[in-house]
């Protein structure tokens, strides 16, 4: 079984990558996700979003990990900007909680609880099934290929090859917004990504601390095969299951994350 410990051959395949989402005056339309920005082409924004786009990827990404206390002087050296964009982005972050302000301690990346995981999960598990549902009922052929191909693992003998975090992170996600989209409702697809998100972080964590990944995959290509045999009740069935399991591999792997970096949770919580 495959786990975050073990290092695996490189995949030969390259997850597409998911542009920002941009209204008619090309300004990014919604709050960008991390999907959107780990294949986004950020020069083409101005200064202060590219600076608070490349916080919120480090931050979701766990290259800044929870808890981290923010050297402003630093950051803004290491990223090129003054002080003034520097403020506009982490402002940003913490009215999307990511960041948290306090007057003595400036700014910090938020930490972390179990709680937060559990909730997100608890967000998924009523979301998700019936995305799995409607896309049972709605998918295209084209889709339910597109979803096919989300599942695939590149390996022989169903190995999952997913040598680094981030090639995780695209696989999992690739498939879960493929099925999103299958579903064919704007609102309920942007809800899954936002709550994918979310949880962007809280892997990033796990990562390393023995999260497996194997049934994972797994547990993906039986609900695809759902959705192409349009079993409704199947698929949703499938998915509550997954989210639930997905929540007790994480959480396993958390409570080590936690272990060794305590103050990555909120101080009194561990
Ligand atoms: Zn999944």
């Amino acid at each position: 079984m495959l786990t975050s410990h073990q290092s695996a051959a490189a995949s030969p395949r390259r997850a597409r990558s998911v542009a920002v989402a941009l209204n008619q005056a090309g300004a990014p339309k919604h709050e960008p996700s991390f999907s959107e920005l780990a294949g986004a082409k950020l020069p083409s924004f101005s200064k202060p979003f590219r600076v608070y786009a490349t916080l919120k990827e480090q931050v979701l990404a766990g290259t800044l990990p929870p808890g981290t206390k923010i050297n402003e002087r630093a950051l803004g050296a290491q990223l090129g900007v003054s002080r003034t964009p520097l403020r506009e982005a982490l402002n940003r972050l913490a009215h999307e909680r990511l960041v948290r302000l306090s007057p003595y301690e400036g700014y910090t990346v938020a930490p972390l609880t179990r709680q937060d995981f559990v909730e997100l999960c608890e967000l998924r598990v009523i979301l998700e099934p019936a995305v799995a549902a409607l896309a049972a009922r709605q998918a295209s052929d084209e889709e339910i290929a597109a979803l096919r191909e989300a599942t695939r693992t590149g390996g022989d003998a169903g190995e999952v090859l997913c040598s680094s975090f981030e090639q995780y992170l695209r696989r999992q996600a690739e498939f879960h917004l493929a099925l999103a989209h299958a579903a064919h409702n704007e609102r309920l697809e942007v809800l899954v990504m936002n709550a994918y998100d979310q949880q962007q972080r809280i892997l990033a964590c796990a990562w390393g601390h023995g999260l497996e990944l194997s049934s994972a995959h797994a547990e993906h290509g039986e609900i695809a095969e759902a959705v192409a045999r349009h079993d409704a009740a199947e698929a949703a069935a499938l998915m509550s299951a997954h989210v639930r399991r997905h929540e007790g591999r994480v959480l396993g792997a958390l409570e080590h994350y936690f272990r060794a970096n305590p103050a990555a949770q909120p101080e009194g919580s561990s």
